[in-house]
């Protein structure tokens, strides 16, 4: 489903991404674990091409999006073209980026009907659907400020979900939240597992992370030091992988 070969990318002489390869398959749930500032946004913004990565290989359904010149210097497709591999994923990131003067239910079916043209009379029909799902349908006519941040967080999965992504990538999605509505956001990502879609989750919930991955990637100054299944990574005797653990586990 997703392929990234040896991803590097640095910002000035800041090497921040030093050689990672991510491999995801056909529903399968990853989770990235590690310190702050080791890399893990930028590799999901390399992921999802809101970051230009300076080399490496990025491969969705077997379309290149990304791949090596003879320099070993990243070149991306042509515009049209990523823009057609960019259908098969969607991203929630931290602070939902809602739009604010749009209506639950809109802010839900606007990309369908702007970006992909759907039908609009379907597109509110799906939208009902998902929030319905994310336990939201009384909220479809508030706005954004009348919402929780746990309800904000909860559309915003509704949206991305509406655009019928292959694979989802989430950015520390309960890292704006009071600890008492994380619970309902990483429930509702937890029955996402049900959809088959493929999951990327960066987080430090290693609790959720252990029970909800199928694999799970330990990323330290830019490298993978360890990757495995929860019961390998978990009871891990690597000391980088242990000493993180500890502080967060
Ligand atoms: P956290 O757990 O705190 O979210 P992270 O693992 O997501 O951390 P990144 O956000 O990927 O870490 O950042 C990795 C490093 O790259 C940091 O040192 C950060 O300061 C640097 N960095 C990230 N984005 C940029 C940018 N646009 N320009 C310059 N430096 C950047
Ligand atoms: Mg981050």
């Amino acid at each position: 489903l997703l392929e990234m070969n040896h991803v590097k990318k640095s910002f000035g002489d800041l090497g921040v991404i030093q050689d990672i390869s991510l491999h995801v398959g056909e529903g399968e749930i990853v989770t990235i674990i590690g310190p702050s500032g080791s890399g893990k946004s930028t590799l999901l913004r390399c992921a999802t091409m809101l970051e230009t990565m300076d080399s490496g290989e990025l491969i969705y359904l077997g379309e290149k999006a990304a791949w090596n010149d003879e320099n070993g210097n990243a070149v991306y497709a042509s515009k049209p073209e990523l823009k057609k591999i960019q259908q098969n994923y969607g991203l929630v990131f931290q602070n939902f980026n809602l739009f604010p003067h749009y209506s639950v239910l809109r802010n839900v079916m606007d990309a369908p009907v702007a970006v992909q043209k759907r039908d609009k009379e379907e597109a509110r029909k799906t939208a009902m659907e998902l929030l319905e799902k994310m336990g939201l349908v009384d909220k479809a006519d508030a706005y954004p400020c009348q919402l929780s941040g746990g309800q904000c967080q909860r559309v915003a999965i509704a949206r991305a979900l509406a655009l019928n992504p292959k694979i989802l990538f989430f950015d520390e999605p309960t890292s704006a939240l009071d600890p008492e509505l994380t619970g309902e956001v990483l429930k509702v990502i937890k029955s996402l597992a049900d959809l088959h879609i493929a999951m990327v989750i960066v987080t430090h919930e290693m609790a959720f992370a252990r029970d909800i991955s199928d694999r799970v990637i330990f990323v330290a100054d830019g490298v993978i030091v360890e990757e495995g299944t929860p019961a390998q990574v978990f009871a891990s005797e690597n000391e980088r992988t242990k000493n993180f653990l500890g502080r967060y586990g």
